[in-house]
């Protein structure tokens, strides 16, 4: 729901709200047998970059929409709404190019990943390091002018279709994050299966020896946690966006087929207690709707928003379980097939509970903010 946002040209959001639902509806079928294949659909991806949906933040002359947050929020909730291929890994890589790249990384990375036709991957999370990038592993030394990577990386989305990879390995420096064409020699990829988001899909990527060119370092040695957190409160924008889509999607449906199943004298909707259902999802995602709005326009106005964008996420993570959660009390055994999308929403939704700061990182945050505050955030 666009509550608050503020978008330059209302008629663009009409219009794209609309262009991605009829986009979306013509190609269900496919997008249906790639989500239940783990496949990434690359063309409709391709497709999705030529209408503009890729690239939102890339300025034109590089190949991209020169759209802003409100926009790029628009654009992630149609694409959690309407099941289309998530543009996030992307956008976000876009966002550090365009914060830290060189002239030269932005000549060769952003057109293509602003169109679609150039898949970027963040590999960042090992087996024994998730939440926590301090344990991280991988390592960079140098050699000569080159750097020379090691290390195994786990849980990348589109890493084995990527044909770019931001590697985070840690440099004498400290943590640096590295440009990596993923067809270097030393570049290993293996598909792994996960239960959501399986249009992008995920895979382990293991570095053995790769050697990479000093032109490879994105931002400065030593800096990968300044370039690390430099984009997080945009991609949590990003996340509450699609989370917010799964929901309306999930309550949409679930509405529609409850309003037409008799059950005895009465339609599903008749009941109360589904009504207060209805009632306590969908004020669940209006207040979701409203932080996720509230957090982009303070981002537009460059105003502190890391309090803001967590609260964001946290609430649309809260209100996307709970709608998808309720989408089975309305429909009965009916949504308990794999021809419905409720598992898949809840799958899909599960997997942005955890990646992209997970609800308890997110939680940590809040509080810490609230106590830290003379007046508890604004309680007192
Ligand atoms: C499908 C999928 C796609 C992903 N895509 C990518 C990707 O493209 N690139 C990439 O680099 N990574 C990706 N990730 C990794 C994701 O970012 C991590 O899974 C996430 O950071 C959590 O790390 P972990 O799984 O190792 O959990 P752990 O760090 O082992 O945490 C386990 C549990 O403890 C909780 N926890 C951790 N710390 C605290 C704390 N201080 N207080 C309270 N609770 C805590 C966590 O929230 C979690 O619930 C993806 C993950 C999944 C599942």
């Amino acid at each position: 729901m666009y509550l608050e946002l503020k978008f330059a040209a209302e008629d663009w959001a009409a219009a794209t709200v609309e262009a991605m639902s009829a986009f979306a509806a013509e190609h269900r079928a496919e997008l249906r047998d790639c989500q239940r294949a783990a496949r990434f659909p690359a063309e409709l991806y391709a497709e999705m970059g030529r209408r503009g949906w890729v690239g939102p933040f890339t300025p034109t002359d590089e190949g991209g929409s020169g759209l802003g947050v409100a926009e790029y929020c628009l654009i992630e909730e149609e694409v959690g709404r309407c099941g289309l291929v998530s543009p996030q890994i992307s956008i976000q890589g876009q966002r550090w190019l365009i914060d830290w790249g060189t002239p030269e990384q932005r000549r060769r990375y952003l057109p293509g990943m602003a169109r679609g036709d150039l898949i970027f991957s963040e590999s960042i999370s090992e087996p024994g390091v998730g939440s926590s990038m301090k344990l991280m592993e991988s390592t960079a030394r140098r050699d000569g002018d080159d750097w020379v990577l090691n290390g195994a990386k786990t849980h990348v989305n589109l890493g084995h279709q990527s044909h770019v990879t931001l590697v985070y390995a840690i440099a004498p420096e400290g943590i640096t994050a590295f440009l990596v064409d993923t067809d270097l020699d030393g570049v290993e990829t293996r598909p792994t299966d996960p239960i959501g988001l399986r249009l992008i899909p995920t895979a382990d990527v293991v570095l053995t020896d790769v050697r990479v060119p000093g032109s490879a370092v994105l931002g400065e040695a030593g800096r990968g946690m300044d370039t690390f957190f430099s984009t997080f409160n945009m991609s949590r924008l990003g996340n509450a966006s699609e989370l917010i889509g799964f929901g309306r999607r999930a309550l949409a449906d679930a509405i529609a087929y409850g309003r037409d199943r008799q059950v005895g004298a009465s339609m599903v909707t008749d009941f109360q207690g589904i009504q207060w259902t209805v009632a306590d999802c969908y004020g669940d995602l209006y207040g979701a709707s409203l932080a996720r709005d509230r957090a982009a326009n303070l981002h537009a106005a460059g105003a502190d928003v890391a309090l803001a964008t967590s609260l964001a996420k946290k609430m649309a993570i809260d209100a996307s379980e709970h709608a998808v959660n309720e989408a089975f009390a309305l429909t009965g055994g009916h949504g308990l097939y794999t021809d419905t999308d409720y598992g898949q929403l809840l799958h899909d939704m599960k997997v942005l509970r955890v990646a992209g700061g997970s609800l308890e990182v997110l939680r940590n945050y809040v509080a810490r903010r609230v106590l830290r505050s003379d007046d508890y955030e604004g309680l007192g």
